[in-house]
């Protein structure tokens, strides 16, 4: 599950959008979703907090996404699927990462805004990018 900081936030001043391709303004009086993420986190690998300031549209997209990655995993992959899960970096950031092979122990779905699945052996969820099926395992 990813560790960044989200919150619903009015907007006091103007502002642009900093989702990739997007950059419509947030208006005075807009309502907009303001993202954090610590060094090192997800898709942040520099050494220093990003913020993010994401407008309505891009919060409907990106949950949009979201859902359908959750219904595409569980279109391929029923409950018991064999899976290497990362509960914490992936190896591609961290090179010590450690995988848990396990399998999944329910659908996945969408968390919050965060397409998760839990597994066997693990108590929290896990973010469907921190999830590798492992294919041909015997389910
Ligand atoms: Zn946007």
């Amino acid at each position: 599950m990813s560790l960044g900081l989200r919150s619903y936030r009015t907007a006091r001043t103007a502002k642009r959008c900093s989702m990739h391709g997007c950059r419509r303004a947030i208006q005075p009086g807009d309502q907009y979703l303001r993202t954090s993420l610590p060094p090192l986190v997800d898709v942040n690998s520099s050494e220093h907090w990003w913020s993010l300031n994401v407008c309505t549209v891009c919060m409907r997209d990106d949950a949009t996404a979201e859902e359908n990655s959750a219904a595409r995993f569980n279109e391929q992959h029923p409950i018991g699927t064999p899976v290497r899960a990362y509960p914490g970096f992936r190896p591609e950031v961290d090179a010590s990462a450690r995988g848990l092979d396990t399998r999944t122990r329910s659908a996945a779905s969408v968390l919050g805004r965060t397409a998760v699945v839990w597994v066997e052996g693990h108590g929290a969820c896990i973010a469907l990018t921190h999830i590798d099926v492992i294919e041909g395992g015997a389910s």
